[in-house]
């Protein structure tokens, strides 16, 4: 191993998220407008390339693999991928590779992911009912996501589901969301909506559900117990007394938890984000294809890169527009 990462404000970066390709098979509302263009194949780094990538990273400290998108299992021979990362799993040098997946492609693939070391899984879903699943996903179908969940739990994989809180969408849910993964041992965390990206014609202030509001709902049927567990993510948890499931709230525009950031992205293109706030990127894909036998050039990159690293992030929605939007999509930067 080389030097580890520490960024300029003492942050060790440990946590690296992947985005492996920017297509999916759904299209979210928040996330992609229906005519999404795609990137030419060829911008897209190769899974050796990703390999490469991925192994200087744990070379230089990082412990934590997590795999993103748009929909990282409709990339193809994306298991290819997975197995190779296991072995830096095998040698300890990685202490968890996992995925954030909308789960349509689960019953294909949860078997083979644990073969290849996976433990934990994230899958989003916003609602429970088939009509508002398909609203919002537009081209997701629930009864295929459902059974990706139980080929998930089948498979030994540890499932949290993701929802997206939504004002006037998935409101009237909650206590169904929160029962429903208490019956089947499932965590759950909340995500606030983020201004990423042009979706088309939504209106994002309308789909704001801020998640203190979301809380306070929660107090008024559970006993909320907080938590001291943090991921160096901007998400904080609670666990409810009654049903001794943990429930997780990210809020990274209400909350500013910067100080103990200890992640930075990687696009399937090859590009750095040092943080998702924020428009400043380093090209990592140009070192890493100029010097194909060595990172030397990549590593140094990834060095210079880290010490830019922002104290903090500029969402801010609290002047009631859409300040500090930023441009990509969040299928690109990966969520
Ligand atoms: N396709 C996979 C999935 O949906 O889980 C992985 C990529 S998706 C971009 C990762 C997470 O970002 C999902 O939980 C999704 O709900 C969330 N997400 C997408 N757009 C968002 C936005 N504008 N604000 C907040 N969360 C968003
Ligand atoms: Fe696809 Fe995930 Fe974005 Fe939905 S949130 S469109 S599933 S990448």
């Amino acid at each position: 191993m080389t030097a580890p990462l520490v960024d300029p404000f003492h942050r060790a970066i440990s946590y690296l998220r992947v985005s492996v390709t920017d297509r999916c098979d759904f299209r979210c509302v928040y996330c992609m407008s229906e005519n999404m263009t795609f990137l030419p194949k060829k911008e897209l780094l190769t899974l050796e390339e990703l390999d490469r990538m991925c192994t200087a990273f744990i070379r230089m400290g990082v412990e934590k693999l997590r795999i993103t998108g748009g929909e990282p299992l409709v990339r193809r021979d994306i298991m290819t991928f997975f197995h190779a990362m296991g072995r830096h799993l095998e040698s300890g040098a990685l202490r968890e590779l996992t995925l954030t997946t909308n789960g349509s492609q689960l019953v294909r693939f949860a078997d083979d992911l644990f073969a290849a070391g996976v433990r934990r899984v994230n899958i989003s879903l916003d609602t429970l009912d088939e009509k508002k699943f398909a609203d919002i996903t537009r081209w997701g179908r629930l009864p295929q996501v459902l059974k990706g969940i139980d080929a998930a739990q089948k498979a030994g994989l540890r499932v949290k589901i993701n929802t997206v809180a939504l004002k006037g969408f998935n409101e009237d849910e909650l206590f169904a969301l929160v029962e429903w993964c208490a019956a089947r041992d499932m965590d759950l965390t909340f995500i606030e909506v983020m201004p990423m990206g042009d979706i088309g014609n939504e209106d994002r202030l309308g789909q704001y559900w801020p998640l203190r509001e979301l809380r306070a709902t929660l107090g008024e049927r559970y006993s909320l117990t907080d938590l001291a567990e943090r991921s160096g993510g901007p998400a904080r948890y609670v666990q409810l007394d009654e049903t001794g499931q943990k429930i997780g709230f990210i809020t990274p525009l209400t909350h500013n938890f910067c100080e103990s950031c200890n992640r930075v992205r990687l696009t399937c293109t090859g590009e750095l984000y040092m943080c998702l706030g924020q428009e400043d990127m380093a090209d990592l894909r140009a070192p890493l294809r100029n010097h194909p036998g060595d990172d030397a050039p990549l590593e140094a990159a990834v060095r210079a890169a880290i010490a830019r690293k922002p104290k903090g992030h500029d969402f801010d929605y609290s002047r009631q527009s859409v300040d500090g939007r930023m441009s990509r999509h969040m299928s690109h930067t990966g969520g």
